[in-house]
């Protein structure tokens, strides 16, 4: 296949993950859950053929699904350097934002950084991306402005979400009912830090009023800790059982469900598929920040209870979360890196052809966009990867990836391909 990819052109025997697809009936999976398909796109970019392969096919093209960033933060995007986190913990990050807030954030400044971050998510293959924008009283803006900015930019080529990100205390009175204006207005979710203090019935309570008051959505940042009793999440489903709330919700982090009991985690998980809840794991950010506080060495590793939510058919996503700044200095917004790390920590069950739904498909339900499976006469969006074995792809092993919007190539990444010595 040449750089000079365009529309029309029919590509034989890519393999595709199950979860790409949306009628996965004569396929022949194997045991990563990749089955070959012959895939023909049009003039237009859409896909007006997709057909298993004949049986002794060779292939060296894998097809992803359209990616999905579903929590990430981009307003403190690459800030690692300039405001160090001083003792790499949750604490140290949370002094390190307010001696750069303290300074003053110009617009020009969070813009650049801003900007760069959906940048990076594009070159990745994300197609829609939600990021938390931190929303204290005294720090709306230039962060706001910019946003609009961007996703009047953006428009056609990333779908872009935001949501109202501070400490659920902080929705009281005149600045709660100031912060459910600015999310309606932006089409914003509501996105309460809920910490666990004799406070937290109450602020639960208060946030789903104000949500309900002003039609949000609510993606709330909730149990990131190492208790184990999973108390933010208990509040939640008291109230939701106590008060109906017609919007969606998402929880991000629970990381404290991993350390209850088997049978606790079952019985609370069966609760949540009953409201709808869907859950945003966050490997990358649980597996540096958790579990900090026993002179050095970590015991566990932070991550939700990614496998039992899903026996009890909990939909959940892994998201990125920072990216370079002071609570984690990782991250590039590239998914496939983010449930590399995801798989790996949370030890998940499933093969890679079903496990990439949580970076595509099931990721773009939980927030909300819709699945972009894979289906003859929708777009051909698609992340290609020129390699032999999907979890080799998946390791960094391929020599070009490819991302197509509507069968154009719209970003490209390659590997050096080493020499052979003479
Ligand atoms: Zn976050």
């Amino acid at each position: 296949m040449s750089d000079a990819l365009a529309p029309p052109f029919r590509l034989v025997a890519v393999r595709l993950p199950r979860a790409a697809l949306r009628d996965a009936s004569g396929f022949r999976f194997d045991a990563d859950a990749f089955a070959p398909a012959d895939i023909t796109i049009d003039e237009n970019g859409i896909l007006s053929q997709l057909v298993p392969s004949a049986p002794d096919a060779g292939s060296e093209w894998i097809a992803f699904p359209p990616l999905v960033e579903p929590h990430t933060h981009i307003d403190k995007a690459f800030l690692r350097a300039r405001a160090p986190n001083l003792t790499h913990d949750f604490q140290g990050a949370r002094a390190a934002i307010e001696r750069d807030r303290a300074g003053g954030w110009t617009h020009g400044d969070a813009q650049t950084r801003m900007h760069r971050a959906l940048e990076l998510a594009h070159s990745h293959g994300v197609v829609a991306l939600r990021t938390h924008i931190d929303s204290q009283p005294d720090r709306l803006e230039p962060c706001w402005a910019v946003w609009r900015e961007l996703r009047a930019r953006w428009e056609g080529r990333m779908q872009l979400q935001a949501v109202v990100s501070l400490g659920s205390g902080k929705l009281q009175g005149a600045h709660g009912e100031v912060l459910g204006r600015l999310a309606a207005d932006h089409g914003a979710l509501l996105g309460p830090v809920f910490y666990v203090d004799a406070d937290l019935a109450a602020n639960v309570a208060r946030t789903f009023r104000l949500a309900e008051r002003f039609g949000l959505d609510v993606d709330a940042h909730i149990d990131e800790n190492s208790h184990g009793h999973a108390e933010g999440l208990r509040a939640v489903l008291d109230e939701l059982d106590r008060r109906p709330f017609r919007g969606r919700v998402t929880l991000s982090h629970l990381c404290s469900l991993a350390r209850c009991e088997p049978g606790e985690i079952a019985a609370l998980a069966r609760r949540m598929a009953a409201h709808g809840i869907g859950v945003i794991a966050l490997p990358v950010a649980n597996l540096h920040l958790q579990d900090r506080d026993r002179g050095g060495t970590p015991y566990w590793r932070g991550v939700t209870a990614i496998n039992a939510l899903a026996r009890a058919d909990v939909d959940v996503a892994i998201g990125g979360d920072n990216s370079q700044d002071m609570f984690v200095p990782w991250g590039a917004l590239d998914p496939l890196a983010v449930l590399r790390d995801g798989m790996l920590a949370a030890q998940l069950d499933e093969p890679l052809g079903d496990a990439v739904a949580r970076i595509s498909s099931q990721a773009a339900c939980v927030i909300g966009v819709g699945g972009r499976l894979l289906q003859t006469g929708a777009p051909a969006d698609l992340t290609l990867f020129h390699a032999d074995d999907p979890v080799g792809a998946l390791s960094g092993d391929f020599v070009q990836r490819l991302t197509l919007r509507r069968g154009r190539v719209v970003a490209r990444r390659r590997t050096e391909v080493p020499e052979s010595p003479p």
